[in-house]
C-alpha cells in the first residue's frame, strides 16, 4: 500500500524539483543581465560626459580584460606636451620663398622637432635649416587629387609617428603653439577628437558615388583646412579603412571634394563620429577685423587674404600693454598680408609679437 503511493507521489516529485530547478536557473539568468555600472547613478561631476561614457563601458568590460591592462588604464595619463603634437603643413614649390619662409622664420621655429613640412619640390635651403621637410610624389596643383594626395602623406607619416594628435595647416596660417596646446589638453586622453572651423554654416552636401553608377545626397560637416584642423591618434586610427595608403585619394574621388572635406566625409558619414566646432581657427575666409584685439593671442590659427575685395587685416593694438613695450603699443594694419609693398614688414614683426607676447 505505502509503496504504491510512494510509486504515484514520486512523478509529482520529480515534476515539483524540475519546476524548482528551472525557476531557480531563470533567476540566476535574470540578475547576470542587470546592470552592474556604478557609473550610471554615481554623481561624476568632475568627469565630463565623453569620459564618463568611456568609463561606463570599461566597467562593463573589465572582467573580459587582462589584469595589467586594467592596471595600465588606471594609471594616472602624463599631461599632453606640444611636442605630442604632429604639426603639418602643406605647401607647394611656388610657395617656398612667398609664404613658408615666413612661417619658418617665426612660429615654425617654435615647434621645428615637431613640424613637418610637405611640399613637392625638393628645397636645400630648408633642409639645410634642420627643418623637417616631406617631398610627396603628388603634382603641384591645386586640384582635388593633388591636395588630397599631401593630406594622404599627412596622415601616413603621422600614423608612422608616435604622436597623439594630428594638427594640419596651410602655408598661409599662423599658428599660435600655446593655444593649440590649451584646447587639445582639454580633450579626454584617448577620445575620438575631430577639431577646427567649419567653412559653412550648414553641413556640406556631396554625391557619395556607389556601385552601378548610382549615387546618393550625404550630408556631413568638415573643418576647413585653410583654417587648419585637429585629429585625435585615437580616431586616427579608425579612419585607418579609409584614409591610408591609396585610400583617402579613393575616398575623395568617391565624393568628388577635395581633401578637408573628405576627412570631414570619413569621420561624420563612415565613423558616425560628430565634428567638434571651434571658433578658435581662422581661414582667409573670414573677416578678421571681426575678432575682438584682446582675443588674438587666443586664437589657435590666423590666415590672411583678401576678404570682400578689401585687404583683410588684423589689428593688434592693445595686445601690449604701454608698460610691456612702448614702441609696439599701435595698431598694425595688414597684419597678415604679405603681399604689398609694406606689408611684409608688418607682417614679421606682428608675427614675432605674437611669439613675444604668447609664452
Ligand atoms: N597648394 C598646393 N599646391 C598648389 C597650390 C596650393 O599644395 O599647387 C597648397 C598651398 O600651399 C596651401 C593650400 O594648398 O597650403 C591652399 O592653397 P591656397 O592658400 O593658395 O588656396 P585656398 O585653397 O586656401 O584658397
Ligand atoms: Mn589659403
Amino acid at each position: 500500500m505505502i509503496v504504491r503511493k510512494l510509486f504515484h507521489a514520486l512523478p509529482v516529485f520529480a515534476l515539483t524539483l524540475f519546476i524548482l530547478v528551472l525557476l531557480d536557473l531563470q533567476l540566476r539568468t535574470r540578475s547576470d543581465q542587470k546592470p552592474t555600472a556604478p557609473f550610471a547613478h554615481e554623481k561624476t561631476p568632475s568627469i565630463s560626459r565623453t569620459t564618463a561614457v568611456t568609463q561606463h563601458r570599461d566597467v562593463v568590460n573589465d572582467k573580459q580584460r587582462p589584469k595589467r591592462q586594467r592596471w595600465r588604464e588606471m594609471k594616472p595619463q602624463p599631461p599632453l606636451e606640444l611636442t605630442d603634437i604632429f604639426i603639418a603643413v602643406k605647401t607647394t614649390g611656388r610657395f617656398h620663398k612667398t609664404r613658408l619662409a615666413l612661417l619658418l622664420e617665426t612660429w615654425i621655429s617654435k615647434t621645428k622637432d615637431h613640424t613637418y613640412i610637405f611640399t613637392d619640390s625638393p628645397d636645400e635651403d630648408v633642409s639645410s635649416e634642420g627643418f623637417n621637410i616631406v617631398v610627396t610624389d603628388c603634382p603641384p596643383e591645386h586640384s582635388h587629387q593633388a591636395l588630397s594626395c599631401k593630406m594622404a602623406a599627412e596622415y601616413d607619416h603621422f600614423m608612422a609617428s608616435d604622436k597623439k594628435w594630428l594638427c594640419h595647416v596651410d602655408d598661409d596660417n599662423y599658428l599660435n603653439p600655446g593655444a593649440l596646446l590649451s584646447l587639445l589638453e582639454a580633450f579626454p586622453v584617448d577620445s575620438d577628437i575631430y577639431v577646427g572651423k567649419p567653412s559653412l554654416d550648414r553641413p556640406m552636401r556631396a554625391q557619395e558615388m556607389l556601385e552601378g553608377n548610382k549615387t546618393r545626397d550625404v550630408h556631413f560637416w568638415f573643418a576647413t583646412g585653410g583654417a587648419g584642423f585637429c585629429l585625435s591618434r585615437k580616431l586616427a586610427e579608425k579612419m585607418a579603412p579609409w584614409a591610408s595608403g591609396p585610400r583617402f585619394e579613393q575616398t575623395s574621388a568617391v565624393i568628388m571634394l577635395p581633401d578637408d572635406c573628405t576627412v570631414g566625409f570619413i569621420v561624420e558619414r563612415r565613423l558616425g563620429i560628430s565634428m567638434v566646432h571651434s571658433n578658435m581657427f581662422h581661414s582667409h575666409l573670414e573677416n578678421l577685423l571681426l575678432l575682438v584685439p584682446s582675443d588674438i593671442p587666443k586664437q589657435v590659427t590666423l590666415s590672411y587674404g583678401l576678404f570682400e575685395n578689401k585687404m583683410n587685416s588684423v589689428e593688434l593694438k592693445g595686445v601690449f600693454t604701454k608698460d610691456e613695450d612702448p614702441s609696439r603699443f599701435r595698431t598694425v594694419h595688414c597684419l597678415l598680408y604679405p603681399t604689398t609693398s609694406w606689408c611684409p614688414v608688418a607682417l614679421k614683426s606682428a608675427l614675432s609679437w605674437n611669439q613675444h607676447v604668447l609664452p
